[in-house]
């Protein structure tokens, strides 16, 4: 086949995110993809400011985590997790469960963040049911939120920015609330909590659980907000009997500048979402973590058992790339290494503050944000990005970027550039 057929066929017959079939964009066709760099089929390397949406983390064709699926695949690459277990899913859960925030001492293995997102709600539900307290089935989340694409991942995504609009009138019907305005690194101030608390005060008899991702809220706004948000939302969960689930699979893994986004502001959640870097970016995997208390209060009324065990749970094949790469992960001194990345998107795209299209530039760890007064077009700015040598993928005013964590300074240089030339053209 040559490149033009297996493109003419891709337009004809394949769905892509978010897009059209029937008038797509173009869509860019990759060889292979090494360190950073993606290579296209005609040669031209693109270095990734994606990370493939997150995940990449170590780069691409990383020859740790290339062993590891090579020796896993000759050892067993999948069996059915019910009944059965195996080495690459305890060392892998007892690897995450020994730098998860304390008191997160149970895991179940999901397909996708999406899942991962299923399994913690239906968590909450068990929760209270088994508690007797039925009632408690409703969820709280913020504006600008995002939290996937499956059916109750879209009902607690915000029902503007989160993409799920169409679906509204389907959806199981959650409640939001506005988020925070105080701004990561600042003190949270008493009217930024009213709306959760109000909110509580008043719903805490229907609400089993508040679900957010904390710090940085992703694909609904891009936005980053004050850890000391968290600590009192933890507070106010507590004081209401709520439970809090924190959805970290954008921000998990170090993104942040910490392991956990949690760690900025030094709490536990109840119940924990992780995904997205988790594999290093090979298999779609994740998993949702819970206290013991969660996990013995839902074993302790009918139906005695979680109501959940997808075909692929536990799949050896990822676990086991899942455990090299966290293992890459916590070898690295990661504070320095997020750290000097921030320090230099801070420094180089600070210059796109005063452009007349720009709205505000902001950086947080190893993500890099230019929002602009406008909604950019996407055809005309990706195909400027991969003329400059870059794969960055906007999306409506976000230009943004959060490279692989191994990218060198000359490489994130030549990043932030593409990035100020091709928003001062637009
Ligand atoms: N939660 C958050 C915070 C996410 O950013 C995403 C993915 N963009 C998801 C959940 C869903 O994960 P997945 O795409 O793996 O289903």
């Amino acid at each position: 086949m040559t490149t033009e057929e297996l493109l003419q066929y891709d337009r004809e017959h394949i769905w892509h995110p978010y897009t059209s079939t029937t008038d797509p964009l173009p869509v860019y066709p990759v060889r292979r993809a090494e360190g950073v760099y993606i290579e296209l089929e005609d040669g031209r390397r693109l270095i990734d400011g994606m990370s493939s949406w997150w995940c990449e983390i170590h780069g691409y064709n990383h020859p740790v985590l290339n062993q590891a699926v090579e020796k896993q695949l000759k050892e067993v690459s999948h069996v059915m997790f019910g009944g059965l277990t195996h080495r690459p899913a305890v060392e892998l859960a007892r690897r995450i469960l020994s730098v998860a925030p304390a008191g997160l001492e149970k895991i179940f293995f999901c397909d996708s963040g999406s899942v991962a997102v299923e399994v913690a709600m239906k968590m909450a539900i068990q929760y209270w049911h088994a508690k007797g307290r039925e009632g408690k089935n409703r969820f709280v989340s913020l504006y600008k939120g995002y939290h996937g694409d499956t059916w109750n991942a879209m009902s607690v995504c915000d029902p503007v920015t989160g993409m799920h609009s169409i679906f509204r009138g389907c959806l199981p019907v959650q409640q939001f609330i506005p988020s925070p305005e105080c701004r990561f690194g600042e003190p949270c101030r008493e009217e930024d909590m009213v709306p959760l608390a109000a909110y509580l005060e008043e719903h805490s008899e229907s609400t089993a659980a508040v679900i957010l991702e904390p710090v940085v809220q992703g694909a609904g706004g891009m936005r980053f907000y004050s850890a000391d948000y968290l600590r009192r939302a933890l507070e106010l969960c507590d004081r209401y009997d709520v439970l809090l689930i924190c959805d970290e699979i954008a921000t998990g893994f170090g993104r942040t500048g910490k392991l956990w986004a949690v760690d900025h502001a030094g709490i536990s959640p109840d119940i924990m979402c992780i995904g997205k870097a988790i594999t290093g970016g090979y298999l779609s995997f994740a998993a949702t973590l819970g206290t013991n208390r969660v996990a013995e209060t839902i074993c302790s009324g009918e139906p005695y058992v979680f109501m959940h065990g997808p075909t692929f749970m536990g799949n050896p094949l990822a676990c086991a790339v899942a455990n090299a790469s966290v293992g890459l992960l916590l070898e690295y001194d990661l504070e320095q290494m997020i750290g000097r990345i921030e320090r230099q998107l801070k420094e180089e795209l600070a210059p796109a503050a005063s452009l007349d299209s720009v709205q505000e530039v902001r950086v947080l760890g190893a993500i890099g944000v230019i929002e602009l007064k406008e909604p950019v077009d996407m055809g005309k700015i990706q195909a400027e990005f991969v003329r400059e040598g870059v794969w960055v993928r906007p999306f409506g005013k976000l230009v943004y970027i959060m490279p692989p964590f191994v990218i060198r300074p000359e490489e994130l240089r030549v990043l932030t550039g593409a990035l100020i030339r091709v928003v001062k053209k637009m």
